[in-house]
């Protein structure tokens, strides 16, 4: 998402005849946005400005965005009076307003920039990121994100088809719908908006000519219903991986989370993607050590990881963030949260060498998005494996058959059949 709001604002400064540079030394603005969904991006942040600072070239201006620019506002130009403006996450289109007020800090979290036209910026000719929601209604009790990004809305149906059609025709194969909780898409518009919801958007953007391949993220496991399942499975323009967020495997723990499912709603739908759809691959996210968490709660994510046997996970110890219910909540010891996290990672890397390994002469249909220093060119399988082959700049933005001939943990090694 991140990635996309930069894209937005680097559009937006084309117009103002910024060019992008990755040398500190030469830029005349210099952006940082940020994420604050956990702890340590946040104190990172303030080191790499200080350094900034340190090396710009005079009269160079810093600009702090995103999240952390949301929930820490006009504090950010306290505690570093070098920097020249602070735009969070939802006041992207305000970027040019920016640049032109002195000390200039735009942090309103129900900004609407939901019919916004951005101007037209894309980091990657093969694959383009459209937003189709912005903010969360969710009240995750550890979650900042609706403190930063504010409520949830969803982008209209035409400017979102139309930004689609834009990049299918200058080339993008592949669309990655993004939003925090994308099945949720439809809820509720700024205007008057025909119903419409996840899966006829899907449906939709499938019927775009020039589109090949449609990914998004995230969806919310409490909206997997039988209609999105069965658009996901039988649509054949949408890769067969899905982001399942489960955060936890007790049903307790979910409760005190607020996440609005149990355990055996979520291994329900997970199994019934499994059955509906053997070739998909599931990611997850998981937090260990939430306040509260006995030794019997984190064996039932053990449980649903034994079952389920995901191919990805991202996975955190809790961090307490401002603003939210669970940061008055007393921590679990690190040591035994550091434990966990190790017990969980351990045993996702088992599952996940033998889930490689017998990917072992399979053949898999790749799009090529990537040319690498070593040689290799790489790619995406439609089941979402990072793939890669001996080749050259020819492969990039095609779909080609790979026999797989030497699996690795984190990649899939072939040859071009
Ligand atoms: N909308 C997505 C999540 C976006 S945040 C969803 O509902 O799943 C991305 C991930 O960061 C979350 O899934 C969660 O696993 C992790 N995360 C969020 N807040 C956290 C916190 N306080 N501590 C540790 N991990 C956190
Ligand atoms: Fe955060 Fe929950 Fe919203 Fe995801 S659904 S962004 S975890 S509040």
């Amino acid at each position: 998402m991140n990635v996309r709001d930069s894209e937005h604002i680097i559009a937006e400064l084309k117009d103002e005849n910024y060019k992008l540079t990755d040398d500190i030394t030469q830029a005349d603005l210099i952006l940082i946005n940020t994420c604050s969904v956990r702890e340590k991006p946040v104190h990172k942040l303030f080191s790499e400005i200080g350094g900034f600072e340190k090396n710009k070239k005079v009269g160079a201006k810093i600009g702090v965005l995103g999240c952390t620019a949301s929930h820490l506002g006009k504090d950010i130009i306290k505690r570093a009076p070098y920097v020249d403006f602070v735009l969070g996450a939802r006041n992207t289109s305000k970027i040019k307003q920016a640049l032109k007020t002195t000390k200039f800090v735009s942090t309103d979290i129900n900004y609407d920039d939901s019919e916004y036209a951005f101007k037209e910026f894309r980091s990657s000719p093969y694959k383009a990121f459209v937003n189709i929601t912005i903010g969360c209604d969710k009240k995750c009790t550890y979650c900042i994100v609706p403190q930063t990004r504010g409520d949830e809305i969803s982008i209209p149906l035409n400017l979102i088809l139309a930004e689609v059609e834009k990049a299918a025709k200058n080339g993008a194969k592949e669309i990655f719908l993004l939003g925090q909780n994308v099945n949720n898409y439809g809820r509720r518009f700024s205007n008057s908006h025909e119903k419409v919801d996840f899966s006829d958007l899907l449906n939709r953007v499938s019927g775009i000519s020039g589109v090949e391949r449609i990914r998004f993220t995230s969806p919310h496991p409490l909206h997997m219903d039988d209609k999105f399942l069965d658009t996901f499975v039988n649509n054949p323009k949408i890769c067969k991986s899905m982001h399942m967020p489960l955060q936890s495997g007790s049903s307790e723990i979910l409760k005190a989370m607020k996440r609005g499912y149990t355990k055996e709603w979520f291994l329900d739908r997970a199994l019934k993607l499994r059955k509906l759809c053997p070739e998909v691959s599931i990611s997850t996210d998981i937090i260990v050590a939430y306040p509260g968490e006995s030794d019997e709660d984190f064996a039932d994510t053990m449980d649903v990881i034994e079952q389920v046997k995901f191919e990805q996970i991202f996975s955190f110890k809790f961090s307490p963030r401002p603003l939210t219910f669970a940061a008055n909540l007393e921590m679990i010891d690190d040591e035994i949260a550091s434990k966990r996290l190790t017990t969980l990672q351990n045993r996702h890397n088992e599952i996940l060498d033998e889930i490689m390994s017998a990917q072992m002469g399979k053949t898999h249909s790749v799009y090529f998005e990537e040319l690498r220093a070593d040689g290799m060119v790489g790619g995406r399988s439609f089941s979402n494996f990072s793939v890669m082959v001996k080749g050259s700049e020819e492969l990039l933005g095609t779909t080609r058959d790979v026999i797989i001939t030497q699996p690795k943990r984190m990649a899939l090694i072939g040859e071009l059949v």
